[in-house]
């Protein structure tokens, strides 16, 4: 590696320390106690975004009651998002789905072995075809995400802009290149998964003196680790305000769907008016929808981080007498059984659920 710190030919001579490091520290992972494609996609999509700790539930739950391919693909649109509920980023919920019907009707009800042809399949993208492909069906494909990218840069020493789309298809295609096949080929891409996840960390020091790569690394011997990999800074979030409403009829609470676009599209939610309004401002407005609370008293604030977006915002609580039909009024039994409320809501769903104890 010294010569040609940048010469990805010399990188399969390292790959046998990682594999033994990854064989003598493997995590027990429910999902990888076994080579099923669907347990694999399904966690790979359910890891996307969410921390290994808290996936773990939500697989086992997704699973025992959807635990083939044919039954995701028939489950109820409600049910799904029950099962999903917390985890966030539904639409990996809604193209779990759609790719199982598209499984059922053209693949005959197994996952297909082409990497090309996993891409087809909604939600699934390079990162998690490579996963599948690799993992349970040996074939030389890499799963570039951003710690294997991390790990790679340091390894190389190479200063590409990491938040660039280009840089990772250009690292995919050099790593495919001289990818293993066979049991190595999923060993190798849990390895590059492990090695970022639990030792060539972001943000601080990566913990070195446990590296299998350590005599190797360019990024070390140059004293470089903390600086690499290069990436130019994130654009900051927008603020979005909203003032959520708690309406409230005879133990009930309205709820409503949210447009078929945008962010969580399709799904249920608290009603919200734009802005932070006054409690004046939000009972003119319940007004105007037909419903007469007696009063609208402030709750607490919350806020919620999306990818781009961050919700600021706070709460009325109103007591309506006259329910109308442009909101669907559901029990606690009800949110807690059937109706799936996105985690954005918590706070408020929350404070309901205590309400009616
Ligand atoms: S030696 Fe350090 S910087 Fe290099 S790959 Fe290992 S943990 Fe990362």
């Amino acid at each position: 590696m010294k010569e040609h710190p940048n010469d990805f030919s010399l990188i399969p001579a390292l790959f046998p320390p990682l594999l033994d490091w990854h064989r003598a520290n493997r995590r027990i992972l429910p999902w990888r106690e076994s080579k099923d494609p669907y347990r694999i996609w399904l966690s790979e999509i359910m890891l996307q975004q969410t921390r290994i700790e808290a996936v773990i539930p939500y697989y086992h739950r997704f699973l025992a009651e959807l635990p083939t391919v044919s039954a995701l693909a028939a489950v109820s649109d409600e049910k799904l998002m029950k099962l999903w509920e917390g985890l966030g980023y539904y639409s990996r919920a809604r193209n779990l789905k759609r790719a199982a019907i598209t499984v059922m009707t053209e693949y005959g009800g197994e996952l297909p072995r082409a990497y090309h042809e996993l891409l087809r399949l909604s939600g699934i993208g390079e990162y998690t075809a490579g996963a599948i492909a690799s993992i349970a069906y040996g074939l030389p494909e890499p799963a570039v995400d951003g710690n294997v990218l991390r790990v790679i840069m340091r390894l190389t020493g190479r200063e590409d802009d990491v938040s660039l789309a280009a840089t990772k298809k250009k690292v995919t295609e050099e790593l495919r290149a001289i990818y293993p096949s066979g049991e190595e080929a999923g060993l190798l891409t849990e390895g590059l998964m492990e090695l970022g996840e639990q030792i060539c960390l972001p943000n601080g020091t990566p913990k070195c003196e446990s590296c299998p790569w350590q005599v190797s690394c360019i990024a070390y011997r140059e004293g470089r680790e903390t600086e690499l990999p290069k990436k130019s800074p994130k654009k900051s979030r927008r603020i979005e305000n909203y003032t959520v409403l708690l309406l409230i009829h005879d133990g009930r609470i309205a709820i409503r769907k949210r447009p078929e676009n945008g962010l969580l599209a399709g799904l249920w939610e608290l009603p919200s008016l734009t802005g932070h309004r006054s409690a004046d401002e939000a009972l003119a407005w319940l007004r105007q929808q037909g419903l007469s609370p007696r009063e609208v008293s402030p709750c607490p604030s919350a806020t919620h981080i999306f990818t781009h977006v961050e919700w600021h915002m706070i709460g009325m609580i109103a007591q309506c007498d006259t329910p109308t039909d442009d909101f669907v009024w559901v029990s606690a039994e009800e949110l807690n059984e059937t109706f799936a409320l996105p985690t954005a809501f918590r706070a408020y769903r929350t404070l309901f659920l205590k309400k009616q104890r």
